[in-house]
């Protein structure tokens, strides 16, 4: 059989020569005799394959040596918690940018836990756009400021980073992050579940300010104090291991194909090709401001929603698959990480100018 175009929002695409080189050392890897599933976290096979991908991620995204690396569990929706739980020490308040449904996730877990300033929303437009920074009204004594660069359901991306001075600055990057280069030094953490442009579900990537890490509480559980994970090098308990094995081979591919500036040009290449033809015809529409369109996430509607389950089937049919939109928001969702190749969004556009002839 062969592989389709998979648009999911995640668990998303992998590169195929990464799921290949996984497949042939999936019995054997070089001459263990085992699987990495197999393996212990603490032998020097799977020590090696931990190392090699931290590294690897370092290099790819320029990473300073005063940032710690954890690969966790608990997907992003953990962090939510970890957050707080971790940074607010004396303070009692954070504040939060609201984009979309993953901010206000973040921000209902937050409220758990302290007061929350929502220092700025765009849900008067229907999330359709980014407030401006100048408009933000930051609190000068939050423990944080908490922002979604790239919202996944309603494809709505910061085109620039917030400068919140000595306050740290936290950014949920799970569907952006390896999408283009960003200056990690402005951050005080990075978060990202693996699932869309890391390696398989299970895995969470933490990249986080030294600094940042040892103002828990005594009664933060263990595992939700990044202390702990952070002295033990990510092996407190056991790691996911083979998803930590399987991102180490999405990092050396990115890698592979030049990096992230690589990356950035191909992904802003395939975003334009499919917010042209999205644009430049009648029958679909995306509400989002242009200069806040996401690169990776590309929702859009058709003019008649009865018309809705006919493009799924023909497109399902050409191989392009799971383009159904989140069910909070209806319509499809075109969600084109780097693992989807430049040939499956050509695809998918020839399709939609086919479509729309055909039906309008
Ligand atoms: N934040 C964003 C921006 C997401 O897209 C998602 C998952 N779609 C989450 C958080 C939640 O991630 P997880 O399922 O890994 O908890």
């Amino acid at each position: 059989m062969s592989r389709v175009y998979n648009f999911s929002a995640g668990p998303a695409m992998l590169p195929e020569a990464v799921i290949k080189k996984a497949s042939e050392e999936m019995l054997d890897w070089q001459g263990e005799g085992m699987s990495v599933m197999e393996m212990s976290h603490r032998g020097k096979a799977f020590m090696s394959i931990a190392a090699k991908a931290e590294a690897d991620l370092r290099k790819l995204m320029a990473i300073p040596e005063n940032y710690k690396v954890l690969f966790l569990q608990g997907g992003a929706s953990t962090q939510f918690a970890m957050i707080p739980l971790n940074l607010l020490g004396d303070k009692t308040s954070a504040d939060y940018i609201n984009t979309g449904m993953w901010s206000k996730k973040a921000i209902a877990e937050a409220k758990r836990y302290c007061d929350v300033n929502v220092a700025a929303t765009s849900e008067d437009s229907g999330f359709s756009t980014v407030p401006e920074f100048s408009s933000w009204k930051l609190n000068p004594d939050a423990a944080y400021v908490h922002y979604t660069p790239n919202e996944t359901i309603g494809g709505v991306e910061f085109n620039y980073i917030p400068d919140t001075g000595d306050v740290p600055l936290i950014a949920d990057m799970s569907s952006t992050i390896l999408s283009r280069e960003i200056d990690v030094s402005k951050f005080g953490i990075i978060y990202a579940g693996a699932q869309k442009n890391v390696g398989p579900a299970g895995l969470t990537i933490v990249i986080i300010r030294e600094g940042l890490i040892g103002n828990a509480g005594d009664n933060v559980p263990a595992m939700l104090n990044y202390a702990t994970h952070a002295n033990a090098d990510s092996m407190y308990n056991t790691p996911p291991t083979y998803a930590w094995y399987l991102a180490g081979m999405v990092f050396d591919w990115v890698l592979q194909q030049g990096g992230l500036t690589a990356m950035a040009e191909v992904n802003e290449r395939k975003a334009a090709k499919l917010y042209d033809a999205i644009d430049s015809m009648d029958f679909y529409a995306n509400p989002v401001e242009k200069q806040y369109r996401s690169w990776m996430n590309v929702p859009f509607t058709l003019k008649d929603s009865e018309l809705d389950a006919k493009f799924l089937e023909e497109a399902g049919k050409l191989g392009l698959q799971t383009l159904k939109g989140h069910r909070s928001v209806g319509g499809m969702r075109a969600s084109i990480y780097n693992a989807m190749p430049e040939a499956g969004v050509d695809t998918l556009v020839q399709f939609m100018k086919d479509f729309a002839q055909a039906n309008s």
